[in-house]
């Protein structure tokens, strides 16, 4: 086929259907848009999915990382461990809250927190745990949670991309300590921009609102107080109502993406990539929600950079995206100490990973047009 009359194979789209779209303007025409009643709604259907546990929505999944960690206690002076292999965000809001962030390398083979190094960070100021699930595979929440309560640590999930996944029949969400999700356009079920803070506790909960809005409390009709230093991190309705219209899709959508990702397997487990060397991800179609699917790229063998590969794809009408270069090599990193060698795992995956188009919207045939284009480019500039 022609390569001009194939469209543009976008990394990541959304899908919002019409009852949805008809539900945003229901809000707009309401009266009230920002939160409010959808909030209320959208934050009982994500409890109802957690196995009741209290769940406060909040405009970004950074905001309920920040907010996490304070309602865990971490403070000034605290270390906080996690990986540098995730969005900068994770280990931002760590220094956002005074803390310092101790980064453990990754297992190459799940690309997460590599659990037999975690003991060996573990120092007396170390308060916290934020495991990152990077492309929606879990760790091995057993082996993290023996070692958080043996340590008594705070957990703080990082499951911005785990929505829908699953540890051992048990939904992301449903167990742990504090659990965190983003609602970005690119994650598997959005609110245009939002995250939600699944809580233990009522008391949680209601620090979690004051966080979420300049710490202030109303009593009656006209009292008013503030007792904690809190931020503007409220959702919108209109956000919450995008959020809603996700959820009933939500078994659909991760029963699409794990057929997706399987049929990338096929494609690309032979084939003129796979002889060169093309790293594929860990294959686990019961607990991941196969957010992305994150191959890498055996530069060695190949007579292109990584840039060069992207740019290969998108002339063949096909988008990919980069998550994520090593977090510890950035230049605010870089200024608080860490160097290069520290963590190489995460190094070597951070400069060679792509993240391939998968999203609901699409087929069977759309991953065989990229698989093509993937093996078409190994042949072409692999030596
Ligand atoms: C998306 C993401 C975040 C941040 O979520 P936002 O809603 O974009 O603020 C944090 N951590 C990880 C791993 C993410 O993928």
């Amino acid at each position: 086929m022609n390569q001009q009359t194939v469209p543009f194979l976008p990394f990541s789209r959304p899908e919002i259907d019409e009852e949805t779209i008809l539900g945003v303007s229901d809000v707009l025409r309401s009266g009230w848009i920002t939160t409010g009643p959808q909030n209320q709604k959208f934050e009982a259907a994500l409890s109802e999915f957690c196995g009741g546990r209290p769940v406060r929505t909040f405009n970004s999944g950074t905001a309920t990382l920040e907010i996490g960690l304070r309602i865990a206690g971490v403070r000034e002076g605290d270390e906080v461990i996690t990986t540098p292999a995730t969005w900068v965000s994770t280990s931002n809001v760590i220094y956002e809250v005074g803390a310092t962030p101790v980064f453990v390398d990754i297992d190459p083979t799940t690309r997460n927190i590599d659990l037999n190094l975690l003991e060996k960070a573990i120092t007396p100021r170390t308060k916290a745990i934020v495991p990152v699930f990077l492309a929606g595979l879990p760790v091995d929440m057993d082996r993290l949670y023996a070692v958080a309560r043996a340590r008594k640590l705070r957990v703080i999930e990082d499951a911005a991309q785990a929505f829908g996944s699953s540890w051992n029949g048990k939904r992301i969400g449903a167990i742990g300590d504090i659990v965190s999700f983003s609602f970005h356009p690119n994650k598997n079920v959005t609110a245009i921009e939002g995250g939600a803070l699944v809580l233990n506790n009522e008391d949680e909960a209601v620090l979690a609102q004051k966080y979420r809005l300049q710490g202030v409390t109303r009593t009656g009709f006209d009292g008013m107080d503030c007792d904690v230093l809190g931020g503007k991190y409220n959702l919108t309705d209109v956000a919450a109502r995008v959020g809603l219209g996700q959820l009933p899709h939500l078994e659909r959508f991760t029963a699409q993406r794990r057929k997706l990702a399987r049929a990338y397997f096929a494609g690309l487990g032979a084939g003129a990539a796979a002889k060169l060397g093309l790293g594929l991800p860990h294959a686990d179609f019961e607990n991941s929600n196969w957010h992305l699917f994150q191959i890498t790229l055996p530069l060695a063998n190949m007579t292109i950079d990584r840039a060069g590969f992207m740019a290969q794809l998108k002339e063949r009408g096909i988008g990919s995206s980069l998550h994520y270069p090593a977090i510890h090599l950035f230049s605010l990193y870089r200024a608080r100490g860490f160097t290069e060698g520290m963590f190489p795992h995460a190094e070597r995956f951070g400069a060679t990973t792509v993240s391939l188009p998968l999203f609901t919207l699409m087929n069977d045939d759309d991953v065989s047009r990229v698989c093509r284009a993937v093996n078409e480019i190994c042949e072409r500039y692999g030596n």
